[in-house]
């Protein structure tokens, strides 16, 4: 009996059968060996990896994650202008000079196409657009044409991220996003020093309650926003709905200190208090000049906040930086204070990571203190022309890094997570018991809460609860643990997948 059978017949019994368990199967093997027949084949293998589960998306953005085509439909339904020139949208009125009612603009062609390439990177690696305008300008232009589409529909956005997850067949996202409160906070506090951080503190702490409410408040109706889109709770809830969702809340690293330090204490403030919120993020243009000066202060910041609210956990970007984009000195640093300064638990990109000054000992202090890198094979394409053997990739996987797959921005780069998949096997030359490893540990190191069904490493021995997977006690455990639960269902799916017949 294959797997599938096996637990169809057990269905039909009405028990369940052990799962698979983490030495490798026959069917386990039998998919690999599928896999390596098809991997010239990228049709065969989008086919393929399109049906895989595949964990958790940790690196996601709100906003990022949807396509242009959603936005202009929004700005139209909104009333909202597109600015001529350079394709940003702007309030109405839209009859000024200059300006075209977003309404209607499907029905002119050129410029319709035009906004989608504004408010993306389509086409890019195939060197549409103009090759005069580097990917990074190209990639993070794109937020500020399409964002006041987005704040008006940060429901729905979400809705589209969690449906385009399901779509992959990812079972979680833990999407980084901020919030609109961050920009009272930091306009409360005013000015732009930070040197005193203790007394810039003292003066947004009270400030810090209320803040949170607001938060909590407005994820509550994006939350019930998501529920109506998925018909979730209803007869026929679409399988967004099964997806869990969690946040980081994400700090802009461009703006002034004391603005960076407002969004980092409510992100803090938020996360401690708000469990949707499980971590917290720093994001933007790293190579920003803002960035680039104030990198050592906002990892300062996030450390003095850390000591604060110590449970909430750091997922920063860092090294997303590449040889020329920034004096060498900058390459040499990012990666290593996230780690030892902030207190990072996972590392977005970490790009630049053989630029870093002794990276051998910082791969190995990574490997030793399992501190995850969630790696974005398209966006680091795109942004950085980083790709192929160039890829930092295999040097994190041969340090014994642990690494996950994530999509970064999915909408602007309009690329979506069976592609990532798709070019880890094409690009990076990994199998599929490297990208079994990699679903895994999507859950292993995401912040969800509850212990990890794994005692140890993903794949490894499971808890002692789970010496088999369908005892009382593993049952029990898994109940109590929303990891878990998610770990355990993938279980079950991975051995569903490896038991179709190829
Ligand atoms: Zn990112």
């Amino acid at each position: 009996m294959t797997g599938l059978t096996r637990w169809i017949a057990a269905l039909l019994l009405g028990a369940t059968p052990a799962l698979a368990d983490t030495a490798p199967s026959t069917d386990e093997a039998r998919t690999a060996a599928y896999m390596d027949s098809i991997a010239a084949s990228p049709p065969r293998l989008r086919l393929f990896l399109q049906a895989m589960p595949k964990g958790g998306d940790l690196h996601n953005h709100a906003g990022g994650a949807n396509f242009a085509e959603d936005y202009l439909r929004w700005a139209a339904a909104d009333g909202l202008c597109l600015m001529t020139d350079s394709y940003r949208l702007v309030d109405p009125p839209c009859d000024a000079p200059g300006r075209i009612p977003a309404a209607g603009l499907e029905r002119d062609y050129p410029r319709y196409s035009a906004a989608i390439d504004a408010f993306s990177t389509r086409g890019f690696e195939a060197g549409t657009g103009d090759p005069a305008v580097a990917g990074y300008d190209r990639f993070f232009s794109t937020f500020e044409r399409f964002s006041p589409a987005y704040s008006r529909h940060v429901g729905e956005a979400l809705a589209l991220a969690r449906a385009q997850a399901a779509a992959d067949h990812v079972s979680y996202l833990e999407l980084s996003s901020g919030s609109r409160v961050a920009a009272t906070v930091a306009a409360k506090v005013g000015g732009s020093d930070a040197a005193d951080l203790d007394a810039l503190y003292a003066r947004i702490g009270p400030l810090l309650p209320d803040a949170v409410r607001q938060v909590t408040a407005d994820y509550d109706g994006y939350d019930a926003e998501m529920a109506k889109a998925g018909g979730c709770g209803g007869p026929n809830p679409t399988p967004a709905c099964d997806v869990t969702m969690r946040y980081l809340f994400t700090a802009l690293r461009t703006v002034p200190p004391r603005q960076v330090f407002a969004q980092l204490a409510l992100a803090f403030a938020t996360a401690d208090r708000d469990p949707r919120f499980v971590g917290v993020n720093i994001a933007a243009p790293e190579h920003d000049p803002v960035a680039i000066r104030d990198y050592r202060l906002h990892m300062a910041m996030i450390a003095f906040l850390k000591a604060r609210y110590p449970r909430v956990k750091l997922s920063l970007h860092a090294g997303e930086l590449s040889l020329g984009l920034v004096p060498s000195r900058d390459l040499a640093f990012h990666i290593y204070d996230a780690v030892t300064v902030a207190g990072a638990s996972r590392i977005g990109h970490g790009i630049d990571i053989s630029y870093e000054t002794d990276a051998a000992a910082l791969l190995q202090r990574m490997a030793r203190d399992r501190i995850a890198v969630e790696i974005n094979l398209t966006s680091n394409a795109v942004i950085l022309g980083v790709k192929g053997a160039a890829h930092p990739l295999a040097l994190y996987r041969e340090a014994g890094v642990p690494v996950v797959l994530s999509t970064d921005d999915e909408g602007v780069s309009r690329s979506d997570m069976t592609n990532e998949y798709l070019r880890a096997v094409t690009e990076q030359g990994l199998r599929y018991r490297d990208l079994k490893q990699i679903v895994r540990d999507g859950l292993h190191y995401a912040f969800l809460e509850g212990p990890s069904l794994w005692r140890d490493r993903a794949g490894g021995a499971m808890v002692a609860a789970c010496a088999s997977l369908e005892a009382p006690a593993c049952k029990a455990f898994v109940a109590a643990s929303p990891k878990a639960e998610r770990q355990w269902r993938l279980e079950r799916d991975l051995t569903l997948f490896e038991a179709r017949p190829r």
